[in-house]
């Protein structure tokens, strides 16, 4: 009984013990749920919180990609416009419905300039008009993301302190002091990369010293209307060929043009849209399989979207292109202009647009009314978003050589250099002042400037020109690549790296933005068309023309790859420091302006480097009609001055095509001294450069340029019998394509060649002579074919200055120069083949 009673004591204190305890254990147990529930909750809101945040980043994007796309397909639907056509539909899409009449009207007039609008026109020709989208989205998710005013100390450079003498054929150059004292300060602190866009929009509007703005509106009234009609009439007169920028239609290309230049644009996006989309599936596929792979530099997490995160990079040292756009926005999102929309000006105003544009040739007020680091829509094919680049591109000074610059789009230039550029690989920037006269150039620029310690002035003693300008500003450039710029470009999200990997993969490549235009007029930011590239024409006349569409087939071509290109348009393209001082740079000897792109893309591709167009780098550059600063010589004689010395040092036999286009002039060397070219022609045989030949059989085959006007034999219509040359007098023979004897030459320069004799009227009109044969004799000149007059198929003497003709004797025994008589058929002569259209 005993045991039973202790037993049942012991079985309730246990039970009471384990109730107890269960409690507790409950409690725990309870606790832990609430805890795990808590936890996961807390997990669930940051695992949310990425997803929203990387879900609005691909939302954002894709919405941009969509609208982009939508809108080349808009445009590309609107097909070739008339440039008010082209007007209204921008001023329709942008919502503000049909123009009328009046609004058409007052357009073209503030427009004014048929040059340029033909130049436009033919250069949108094959270009899109572009409305832009809401880069907003862009501009803010970026913002959040990219490490903004990453400087380091190493990034602030010790200003320069005494004036610099570069020994380059003359330029002086000294770096702003003033600059130099406000940099350090600058540089002594944390470092303010932009001012906020408060700061940026009331940036100062100086004026120039030659019209101050405050008595122009009295003073220049009257003025006004001349000067406008002065620059319609300017730019209406003859340019240099150098200047005109024509837009090559793919010639050999059926008449519908439309088809030619929108369809395939339309198809490659689709074409594109597909490659994208297999690439897409590609990356997945390999990321799934090894996740190790996916690490990124921080740079490359910050950019990535939530659809991509897991597919994205997979190299390591590779980073997908940074697509940075920093600005201290908020930008304002109804400024003028802003987003790169056309900005019309109300007719009230047209008076001022007038007024104020001879300052640059393009529409200064409405530049001066639209923000310096306004936004522009990224017009970079799709793909390229998509591009990797290495981690360790080399950096670059960019440098922007000025002279007489607009405020405003000097600003622009320098602001979307800094707001776009990875600041890692942006050395510096150097704004060489050619010895500039507006007044606002120089203290207010310095001031302005030294808010970016990586922004450095180089002042030029005496005006130098863009090619020495040039030259000085890679003389005293730190980065390991130079980046040429126009001082009024907008340089477009990503735009740097692509062109600095072209040059990482190759020192010896030299890569070029695509130039897309921004409107001299109403200052929009135009998408030119993909697949152009820029070539010459005799008389080295600088144009786009299509890659022929074989071309694109044969070589599988994306929108997005790199396009070899025979020349460059000049002002804008990347280059290896050393690599181009190897090339000996340009040439010192040309001056001001004009030629400076054939010689350099000339001597890159023939000694050895390549110059290429790279889609995925775009930059967009005001076309002016006219160049708005001074020449200090004759514009003209300097331009033909510069190509003279091109075509002396790289056109080898070629060189007579040129100057039978327009320059025979330049053959008399009375006429023009173009200087001493021994330097150019050693370092041509020094660097062992290929000919020109070669240039235009690898380079640009498409080119036809044929050596002679005319050759093979010379038939004479009276006697039957063509010309002999042998034993050094001419005789007549039965023809025979086989004999060396009887093949001439009919050259550019119009002389009748035979191994290097040349036939010439004797002094008095009788007979003949043979004398060695030199392009400057004008005497050795015979007009053959040269326009449909009665005397078409004779060779008349241009030594006399009556007409005589060279003319065969009856029996074939003579060979004499005689009065011309257009009946007569012993005058009467045809070459073989004849390599030109016959009219000239
Ligand atoms: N430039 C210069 N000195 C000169 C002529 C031009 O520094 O004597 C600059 C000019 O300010 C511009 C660049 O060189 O930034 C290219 O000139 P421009 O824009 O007139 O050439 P285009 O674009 O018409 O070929
Ligand atoms: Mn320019």
């Amino acid at each position: 009984m005993q045991i039973a009673v202790f037993m049942r004591v012991k079985m309730m204190r246990i039970r009471r013990y384990l109730r107890g305890s269960g409690r507790v254990l409950a409690f725990v147990f309870i606790a832990s749920i609430v805890w795990l529930l808590l936890d996961m909750a807390a997990l669930r809101v940051s695992i949310n919180d990425v997803n929203s945040l990387l879900l609005k980043e691909q939302v954002i994007r894709e919405r941009q990609l969509f609208k982009q796309q939508n809108r080349v397909t808009q445009l590309v639907k609107g097909g070739f416009k008339h440039p008010v056509q082209r007007m209204e539909l921008a001023h329709t899409l942008a919502g503000l419905g049909p123009l009328n009449a009046s609004n058409k009207l007052a357009h073209v007039y503030r427009h004014g300039g048929k040059k340029q609008e033909q130049i436009l026109e033919a250069r949108r020709r094959n270009s899109l008009l572009h409305k832009g989208d809401k880069p907003k989205a862009r501009a803010s998710e970026v913002k959040e993301e990219v490490p903004v005013n990453r400087v380091t100390p190493k990034d602030i450079e010790p200003a320069m302190k005494k004036a610099v003498n570069l020994d380059l054929n003359g330029p002086n150059v000294e770096e702003s002091r003033i600059h130099e004292g406000l940099n350090k300060v600058a540089g002594s602190n944390k470092t303010k990369l932009q001012p906020d866009a408060e700061e940026i929009k009331q940036a100062p509007l100086p004026t120039s010293k030659k019209e101050p703005m405050k008595n122009e509106e009295v003073v220049k009234v009257p003025h006004v209307k001349e000067d406008s009609k002065k620059t319609l009439q300017d730019e209406s007169e003859g340019e240099t060929p150098a200047k005109v920028i024509q837009h090559e239609e793919e010639e050999e290309e059926g008449a519908d043009h439309s088809e030619v230049k929108f369809k395939p644009l339309h198809k490659d996006v689709e074409e594109e849209e597909m490659k994208l989309k297999a690439e897409d599936k590609e990356v997945e596929t390999v990321a799934k399989s090894d996740p190790e792979a996916v690490k990124e530099a921080p740079e490359v997490q910050a950019k990535k979207d939530s659809k991509n995160e897991a597919k994205v990079v997979k190299e390591p040292g590779l980073h997908r292109v940074l697509s940075l756009d920093v600005t201290n926005a908020p930008r304002d999102e109804n400024a003028v202009g802003q987003y790169g929309h056309a900005a019309n000006v109300a007719s009230s105003e047209d008076f001022e647009v007038k007024k104020r544009w001879d300052e640059g040739h393009f529409n200064v007020y409405l530049s001066d009314k639209i923000p310096v680091d306004r936004a522009i829509p990224d017009t970079r094919p799709r793909k390229c978003v998509m591009d990797l680049v290495h981690d360790d591109l080399p950096s670059t000074s960019v440098i922007f050589c000025f002279v007489d610059e607009v405020w405003s789009t000097l600003l622009r230039s320098v602001h979307s250099v800094l707001n776009r550029s990875p600041p890692h690989l942006l050395k510096e920037i150097i704004l060489v002042d050619d010895f500039s006269t507006k007044e606002y150039l120089g203290e207010n620029l310095d001031k302005y400037m030294s808010q970016f310690p990586k922004v450095r002035i180089i002042r030029l003693k005496e005006r130098q020109g863009l090619i020495r300008a040039r030259l000085a500003g890679a003389a005293v450039a730190k980065g390991e690549v130079l980046t040429f710029l126009d001082s009024h470009v907008e340089c477009n999200v990503g735009w740097l790296e692509p062109l600095l990997e072209r040059i990482y993969l190759d020192r010896k490549k030299v890569p070029c933005p695509v130039i897309e235009v921004v409107s001299d007029k109403d200052m929009s930011y135009m998408f030119v068309d993909n697949f152009q590239r820029g070539i010459f024409k005799w008389p080295l006349v600088f144009g786009w023309k299509p890659v022929p569409k074989e071309y694109i087939k044969k070589n599988n071509m994306t929108v997005a790859d790199p396009i070899r290109c025979p020349v460059m348009a000049g002002g804008l393209f990347s280059i290896d420091k050393k690599y181009f001082y190897e090339l000996g740079a340009y040439d010192p000897g040309l001056d001001v302006w004009g030629g400076e792109n054939m010689e350099i893309s000339f001597k890159i591709w023939m000694c050895g480097g390549e110059i290429e167009i790279i889609p995925c780098s775009r930059v967009g550059h005001i076309f002016r009609g006219k160049n708005p600063y001074k020449f200090p010589k004759d514009r003209q004689k300097t331009v033909e001055r510069n190509l003279a010395r091109v075509a002396e040092v790289w056109l080898d036999e070629y060189k007579d095509l040129f100057y039978s286009h327009g320059y025979q002039h330049l053959l008399n060397k009375n006429f023009i001294d173009i200087g001493n070219l021994t330097e150019q022609i050693e370092l041509r045989k020094k660097l062992k450069c290929k000919s020109f030949k070669w240039y235009l059989d690898n380079v640009y085959p498409d080119m036809v340029a044929p050596l002679t006007k005319a050759d093979g034999l010379v038939f004479n219509l009276g006697l039957r019998k063509c010309l002999s040359l042998q034993n050094n007098s001419l005789l007549f023979e039965i023809c025979d394509l086989a004999k060396q004897s009887q093949h001439f030459n009919y050259s550019w320069t119009r002389q009748i060649r035979h191994q290097g004799q040349c036939i010439a009227p004797p002094l008095r009109p009788q007979g003949y002579t043979l004398q060695p044969c030199d392009n400057s004799r004008s005497e050795l000149v015979w007009i053959h074919r040269y326009s449909r007059t009665s005397l078409w198929q004779h060779l008349m003497s241009k030594s006399f200055s009556q007409r005589l003709c060279l003319e065969a004797g009856l029996k074939g025994e003579t060979l004499i120069i005689n009065t011309c008589d257009p009946s007569n058929s012993y005058q009467q002569w045809e070459f073989t083949h004849y390599n030109t259209n016959g009219v000239d």
